[in-house]
């Protein structure tokens, strides 16, 4: 850019937190300095050169992320290729977390394209999106308990997609059966009465506890 060589983590600062520019005064990202006063900061289009900064798509001034396309768009696009059963089909199940995700691409799109990026459990979700019809408590516990299956889980429940459960309780039932996978009959039959009892009284015992603390 016209600033110079920026490294990536400076590409991105440049593009999410635009200034005014010096010369045009409009929020752009500041890309270059002014021909005759070398300190002065201005946006792409002020430097002067025949460098075209509008995104591809939408015509705004930006840096582009992807194809000539800005953040914004480019999130969008990576969302619903996510959400999708196929090309162009998103999941009905799916669109409560659309309409989340682009309210939030609205504000500002680098969080979402960094989650969709590196999160496990975005990854995980869009596996599920292409092979499940319907995306459900069981179906998440069939999987390996980690921790990302927590964080979709959370997701999904937050977005109203999935109903809100007793997690300490439920979520001990898949726990529990990978835990006494392959012991022997013997000790199963002694350790999965007291281990389901252990769990109840957790959920009896938690409404007492959130009263007195008051939430
Ligand atoms: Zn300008
Ligand atoms: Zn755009």
């Amino acid at each position: 850019m016209p600033l110079g060589d920026v490294c990536s983590p400076c590409y991105t600062v440049i593009g999410r937190r635009p200034g005014e520019c010096a010369s045009c005064g409009q929020r752009r990202p500041i890309t270059g300095r002014d021909d005759r006063q070398r300190l002065v900061c201005v946006c792409g289009p002020c430097v002067g050169d025949d460098h075209d900064w509008s995104c591809r798509s939408c015509g705004r001034v930006a840096l582009p992320v992807a194809d000539g396309n800005c953040a914004a768009r480019v999130a969008r696009e990576r969302v619903d290729r996510l959400l999708s059963t196929g090309p162009g089909l998103l999941h009905p199940q799916l669109a409560p977390l659309r309409s989340l995700l682009l309210t939030e691409i609205e504000t500002d799109p680098y969080p979402v394209l960094f989650w969709l990026y590196r999160a496990g459990w975005a990854a995980l979700l869009g596996e599920l999106a292409g092979t499940h019809d319907e995306i459900t408590h069981a179906v998440l516990d069939a999987l390996p308990p980690r921790r990302h299956i927590q964080y979709l889980r959370a997701v999904l429940v937050n977005a109203g997609i999935l109903p809100r459960r007793d997690e300490d309780l439920d979520s001990t039932i898949p726990w529990l059966n990978e835990v006494l996978d392959g012991l022997p009959e013997s000790t199963v039959a002694i350790v999965r009465p007291y281990a389901g009892v252990q769990a109840h009284q957790r959920q009896v015992d938690a409404p007492d506890v959130r009263r007195r603390l008051g939430y």
